[in-house]
């Protein structure tokens, strides 16, 4: 049985992009399977409750029907730091001190421009930092992030692969991100973390999201591997693009579903638009 979910983060109002990605993964349910709805807010500056409410308004708005209760990451913060702090144990992560403006520097200093998926590849000035140095920093309350050891990590592991049901078996090749940060001090998590924990405890089987998205799902598969957690299927979607041929984003003052909804949209309207109807 498939059980997948749609994983909005409540940063702002769904656009039709959304619209499409919730609908395909609905159907991807038709002849049996569970439906969940998971609210991906462990960013507290940027997720409002009013987004958490548009989201629900509109995915009832173009009939979907979810499992309850829906998941709020938020709730969960302590399940992401257990995670966290067992690759910590594994010795697999370090604290990293850097600005941002001591990154570039350094990655200008090493002639380093190397670019991954997320955009350059951090230069590892923190990785081997002396534990002195360490508690000083601490001490002293500088802000740091927890990053993983992507050398390490990937030597752990060894070959890993992903099944893209479009795509076939895919070899999982997370090194191209470089160290990655998977917490800070204040957020004990990262996306890439607690989605994969998230999806193991809720039994996901089957994750449908954007092409955007295919690139994490290397991080993904290796954080599946070095915590034992469960490894879904994937199919990455294409993106929907408006009308200027650009992907849908909430900041580029897309259409908003809500928008559409109170001009007097129906869903059936939806579904045509995005190609579903
Ligand atoms: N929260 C992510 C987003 O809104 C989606 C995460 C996922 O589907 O894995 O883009």
């Amino acid at each position: 049985m498939i059980v997948t979910r749609f994983a909005p983060s409540p940063t702002g109002l769904l656009h039709l992009g959304h619209a499409y990605s919730a609908l395909l993964v609905y159907g991807s349910i038709k002849k049996g399977g569970d439906f969940l709805l998971r609210i991906e807010d462990i960013d507290p500056g940027r997720c409002r409750i009013e987004y958490e409410k548009a989201i629900e308004e509109d995915l009832n708005w173009l009939g979907i029907k979810w499992q309850k209760p829906v998941r709020r990451q938020s709730e969960h913060m302590h399940d992401y730091a257990s995670a966290l702090n067992r690759l910590d144990n594994e010795g697999l992560l370090y604290p990293c001190f850097c600005t941002r403006k001591e990154i570039i520097q350094a990655r200008s200093s090493l002639a380093m421009d190397v670019l991954g998926p997320d955009g350059p590849i951090y230069p590892g000035s923190c990785r081997g930092l002396n534990p002195e140095l360490i508690q000083k920093f601490k001490n002293e309350k500088k802000p740091f992030a927890w990053r993983l050891d992507m050398q390490k990590a990937v030597a752990r592991v060894g070959e890993l692969t992903f099944r893209d049901l479009d795509k076939g078996l895919i070899v999982a090749t997370p090194e191209i991100f470089g160290d990655v940060v998977l917490a800070r001090k204040e957020t004990p998590t990262s996306y890439h973390l607690a989605v994969c924990v998230d999806d193991h405890i809720q039994g996901i089987n089957m994750v449908i999201r954007g092409q955007d998205l295919f690139p994490a799902t290397h991080i993904h598969r290796l954080l599946q591997a070095l915590l034992g957690l469960d490894t879904p299927s994937y199919r990455h979607h294409r993106l929907l693009l408006d009308e200027s041929g650009k992907k849908f984003a909430k900041r580029e003052r897309s259409p908003s579903l809500q928008e559409l909804r109170l001009a007097g949209a129906t869903p059936k309207e939806i579904f045509k638009r995005v190609g579903l109807g």
